[in-house]
């Protein structure tokens, strides 16, 4: 079987992982912690990282910090990962949801200034599948309304705008390390922002807010969304081999684009001045082909595909029957994943080709016959 994702582990991770085993130092005070967030500093170039336990604590942490409070309106994308929305109605504040644009299937930003009130405080930003949302439009909008950007850039460590690193264009930014994002802590997550005080505040809330120089004085509510020193070691060990790791997954996405390009499928699009992490290879199976029977000839071939994410307006959490997002939902619909692990090898991209040309063949047979 190949899977859609398998974490290259083949670096220092192990021996760094010993060593922070066998320092003692298990908890989330250690060396490996303090060296995981300067080496993303200077990797991203954003002046501060906060190292958390996980990417959805990242964005909790990153609104609360932004002060959102009950009432307050934060404009986000419906097709996109439920932690982004989540993470919103955990503070008290309300989502509202924004349709996509049909060539990135990002944040449609003349959709989102038409959903501007004055109760809205913040647009989040979710640059899925390594594409990156239009921050010059969405910059020049939030500046102009006085709102306030949160990027979640979990799918795009490594992706850049104009050069520039994500997670640098907002107030803050939130990335993820789960075991199948493109670099991995087995758990893990990160909050960046160029603001200094509110990094400060970052640090005290993700540690109960405890006032650094007064231990157990709790200055405001806190939460515990530390990270291990153990999580952080792997977390160094894969930062050090980023650059080809992102290289191989680069690689990957250019085959499977020069592979299908007569085979009616539309990958997601990434304009000139946008670098994708190409975190999972992403496309829409062409008009008329059953996604689910694609999906199942794929496994039956001995591949393993994700369907993209359903729209979180048509899920019972964040249900609303009277909202119709047309580009969203068509994605929701026919997007799939596939694998886009940096040990894949050209052979086995061109199998996955093979097959995925095979099945949409078979597909337009049966609709010829039909
Ligand atoms: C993975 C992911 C998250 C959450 O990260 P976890 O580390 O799994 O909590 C949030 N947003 C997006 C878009 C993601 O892909």
């Amino acid at each position: 079987m190949i899977y859609v994702y398998q974490p290259d582990l083949s670096g220092r991770e192990r021996e760094y992982l010993l060593d922070a085993f066998d320092s003692s130092w298990i908890s989330s005070k250690g060396e490996y912690v303090d060296r995981f967030a300067k080496n993303f500093e200077s990797y991203t170039g954003i002046k501060h990282a906060t190292v958390v336990s996980n990417g959805t604590v990242a964005l909790h942490l990153a609104l609360h910090c932004l002060g959102l409070a009950p009432g307050d309106e934060v404009i986000v994308p419906s097709f996109t990962y439920i932690a982004s929305v989540n993470t919103i109605v955990q503070t008290g504040a309300v989502p509202v949801f924004a349709d996509s644009n049909a060539h990135d299937w990002l944040l449609d930003v003349g959709h989102v200034e038409s959903l501007i009130t004055d109760r809205t405080r913040a647009i989040m930003a979710v640059h899925l599948y390594g594409a990156i949302c239009d921050m010059d439009s969405l910059c020049a909008l939030a500046e102009r309304y006085g709102l306030k950007i949160i990027e979640d850039c979990a799918e795009a460590l490594g992706s850049t705008y104009r050069g520039r690193h994500v997670g640098s264009f907002g107030a803050v930014g939130t990335f993820s390390f789960f075991g199948n994002k493109t670099v991995t802590t087995g758990e893990g997550g990160m909050v960046t922002t160029n603001d200094a005080a509110l990094a400060e505040r970052l640090t005290i809330v993700k540690g109960q807010g405890q006032d650094p120089s007064r231990r157990y004085w709790h200055s405001e509510l806190g939460f515990n969304y530390r990270m291990t020193n153990l999580a952080a070691s792997i977390g160094v060990a894969q930062l050090e081999r980023i650059d080809s790791i992102l290289a191989r997954k680069r690689e990957i996405g250019c085959r499977y684009r020069v592979n299908l390009v007569n085979s009616g499928v539309r990958f997601q699009d990434v304009p000139d001045h946008v670098v994708s992490s190409d975190w999972l290879v992403s496309l829409l199976v062409p008009d008329g082909v059953d996604r689910e029977v694609m999906m199942a000839e794929m496994e039956g071939s001995g591949i393993e595909t994700r369907p993209v994410f359903y729209c979180a307006h048509q899920m019972p959490p964040h249900f609303r029957a009277d909202l119709s997002l047309p580009v969203a939902q068509d994605i929701a619909q026919r997007g799939i994943s596939l694998p886009s692990y940096p040990g894949l090898d050209d052979d086995q991209v061109d199998f996955i080709c093979d097959a995925m040309m095979n099945i949409l063949q078979k597909a337009k047979r049966r609709s010829v016959a039909a």
